[in-house]
């Protein structure tokens, strides 16, 4: 390098992505010493050789690992020191940022004088840890406040967002963003020039109103996570009172606080849902090194219906880079469904996910037609069509005659039998099931559904295209409700029994946020529409026979138009005006009250009711083999449904709370309440065994 500045590139060896784990830390703090003892040294810049990734973080195999207070502390006091001794270099350092700069990797940064970052898709910048249940403790809870301030510092760190380049600038993360070309020239230009000025945040001035700033944004912790989590209070005392003494002592309040958060097992279980994410990232049915199926990628893809589940698989594959053409039957719901699509991408880029340019190009890559398509070069094809058999009978029987052979074909149903979508055709193997969920850009998991008569090589290239377009796979096989609906269902109908049977509507629904789930069954419901409950409860019904209690009142509300949030009125009703109240329970349902049985039970024993119910059928999952391992059961319910993730999905705290124990109240309330709550073959036989789900240290 020129003029006396070194370049210290990351790159991680025989791995696509740099973590700080305790070799890199240690090579880093050698050549750190080596840098500080050489006086010609005039600068230094961070960079990675890695495509898209900076450092993606600490080593989470190795922190996971640590279970002794001493050696905690030991971990994290070395970090803070060999980031410590990067600020306190007499010469200029810069980190030049391209791909994923998180967590340890973003505390590197912010030791450097100046962050320039590019203005690649591939860069996210911020400090993740909370989602872990830990918090950032190598100087980023102690340096983020000094560099922006402590509000704008708390957001970032609360909400863990992994920024986009430009919406890191203006937060004040880095100072430029450039294009990827230019990023090594600005930073040595940098690196000649010394570090941008910056804006000096008065820290005396912050200190009266620290307190203030951190009620704040405790109540509002509180509020969305019902004090479930520790990280996130703990972060705030650390910034307030980190503030108010000097970088060193606020330091070891972050260790103070790491000791204790690593060893929760709320973060244990936050850790351990992030490994089974990265579990799916590399999910595939094949033998390992089997030839990957052609075509390996999808350019083109058709999607059959414009309606809520078609646009939004439509806008998400081509934000994606794959060109659709999205087919309804008539001008007016293509129209509709374009509509849809435009908006998503405007409030895409109103949230700065996207940037204009980006989203227009995706926009444009969508192809609305009314007409019949040319499926010529098409990969493939996902019909999101109406739940109706026949009519995806016809749609598919056309598909086999028209689409090429390479071409895979698609479901999107939530409720019927995949197999039997296929039944007839000449080529079956090539139908799958794709089941998205809504709204399709919110939610990250996709069930991928194997056929009776689906072939390997076409389940991997679905499991593919999902991997493709950024989600998370889980394999099921072709059972009604598949994983998630399957266990949701004997939950949401255990909710509207014990209103029908007089519990309140908000003591059912707060039973459950209570216990950690995102919200109630109730307003759930509303959320995902009556009509649509009732239809998958129509399909998937009958194979849970007497376990589902009838709801009648979920029929009555159906009959009069009263669907949930959609029709502004369902167990709540809905004010038309953007409000933050909550809404309030709909009183006319009144009448649909049939019996005070449940009028006195308290929000533990309903919460337990429908958790045991959940237990009991994510159990059954297992044992009709819809997956076969307990991690696929726990990870589509975190997925797919927000089941309080510290729990660690229904198996897990099935465990947690001792199979035996469940398979006991279960059989306590299948005396005295209804024989729905007959534990399955599975749990029984584990309670018998002394058996887990998991292996105990897991
Ligand atoms: P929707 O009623 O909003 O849209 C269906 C669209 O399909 C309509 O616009 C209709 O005109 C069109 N259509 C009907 N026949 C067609 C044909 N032959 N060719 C092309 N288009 C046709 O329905 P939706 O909620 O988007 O559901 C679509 C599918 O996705 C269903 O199978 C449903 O079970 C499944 N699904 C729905 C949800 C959900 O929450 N809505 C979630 C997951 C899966």
């Amino acid at each position: 390098m020129p003029d006396g500045i070194v370049r210290l590139t990351f790159d991680r060896p025989d791995s696509a992505a740099n973590v700080f784990d305790r070799a890199t830390i240690g090579e880093l703090e050698l050549r750190l010493e080596a840098i500080a003892a050489d006086k010609d040294v005039r600068g230094v810049l961070f960079d990675s050789a890695k495509p898209s990734i900076f450092i993606a973080g600490a080593d989470l195999e190795e922190l996971s690992a640590l279970t002794d207070p001493d050696d905690i502390r030991a971990a994290v006091e070395r970090g803070q020191r060999v980031f410590d001794r990067i600020a306190k270099l007499p010469c200029t350092t810069v980190a030049a940022i391209h791909g994923a700069c998180l967590g340890g990797g973003f505390e590197l940064a912010l030791a450097c004088d100046a962050r320039i970052a590019s203005d690649d898709r591939a860069t996210k910048i911020g400090l993740p840890e909370v989602m872990l249940g830990i918090l950032p403790a190598w100087g980023g809870s102690t340096r983020l406040p000094r560099l922006i301030g402590m509000p704008q510092a708390l957001a970032a760190i609360l909400q863990g967002r992994q920024h986009p380049a430009k919406l890191a600038k203006i937060r004040g993360l880095v100072d430029r963003v450039v294009p990827k070309e230019h990023l090594h020239r600005l930073a040595i230009d940098l690196l000649r020039t010394g570090p941008p000025k910056r804006k000096s945040i008065r820290l005396a001035h912050l200190k009266p109103i620290a307190k203030f700033i951190a009620k704040k944004a405790t109540d509002q912790v509180l509020a969305t996570t019902g004090g479930h989590y520790p990280a996130p209070l703990r972060v705030i005392e650390v910034v307030r009172d980190g503030l108010a003494v000097s970088e060193a002592e606020s330091q070891k309040l972050e260790a103070d606080a790491a000791v204790d958060l690593i060893r929760t097992d709320v973060s244990k279980q936050l850790i351990r849902v992030f490994f089974l994410q990265e579990r799916a990232k590399k999910c595939s049915v094949l033998p390992q090194g089997a030839p990957t199926p052609e075509p390996e990628r999808v350019d083109r893809m058709v999607v059959l219906g414009a309606g809520v589940m078609g646009a939004g698989i439509a806008q998400w594959s081509s934000a994606r880079g794959i060109e659709v053409i999205l087919r309804d039957l008539d001008p007016e719901r293509v129209r509709a469904g374009m509509q849809t699509i435009a908006s998503t991408y405007k409030s895409a880029v109103k949230k700065r996910k996207l940037d204009r340019v980006a989203a227009q190009a995706g926009l444009d890559r969508v192809f609305p037609s009314a007409i019949d398509v040319p499926f010529g070069d098409v990969d493939l094809v996902v019909e999101a069509a109406v739940e109706k058999m026949d009519v995806k009978r016809t749609i598919f029987a056309d598909l086999d005659e028209a689409a090429r052979p390479a071409a895979i074909l698609a479901t999107n149903t939530s409720s019927l039998s995949v197999s039997d979508v296929a039944e007839g055709l000449d080529h079956p193997q090539r139908v799958v099931g794709i089941h998205f969920f809504n709204p399709v850009a919110r939610m990250q998991l996709v069930e991928v559904v194997r056929g009776k008569a689906t072939s390997n090589e076409v389940l991997e290239r679905a499991v593919r295209y999902v991997h493709q377009i950024g989600k998370l796979p889980v394999v099921v096989a072709d059972a009604p409700g598949f994983v998630v609906n399957r266990i949701l269902m004997p939950y949401l109908f255990e909710a509207v029994h014990l209103f029908e049977n007089g519990a309140a509507i908000e003591s059912v629904d707060r039973a459950m946020t209570q216990f950690g789930m995102p919200m109630g069954p109730l307003r759930l419901l509303d959320e995902v529409g009556l009509d649509v409950a009732a239809h998958v409860g129509d399909h998937v019904g009958p194979i849970f026979g007497d376990r589902l209690p009838t709801c009648p009142s979920m029929q009555a509300m159906v009959d009069a138009g009263w669907l949930g949030r959609k029709a502004g009125r369902g167990f709540y009703v809905y004010s038309k005006k953007k409000t933050k109240k909550d809404p309030k329970p709909n009183g006319a349902l009144d009448r649909h009250v049939t019996s005070k049985s449940a009028v006195t039970l308290p929000v533990d024993e309903l919460a337990r009711r429908m958790t045991l119910l959940m237990i009991n059928e994510a159990a059954r999952c297992l044992e009709e083999n819809v997956v076969e391992d307990p991690r696929d059961v726990d990870f589509a319910m975190i997925m797919g449904t927000g089941f309080a993730p510290f729990r660690g999905g229904p198996l897990r705290h099935a465990d947690a709370i001792g199979v035996a124990t469940a398979v006991e109240a279960l059989r306590r309330l299948s005396n005295e309440v209804s024989a729905r709550f007959e534990p399955c073959d599975t749990l029984v036989r584990m309670a018998k065994e002394s058996r887990s789900f998991y292996p105990s240290d897991s």
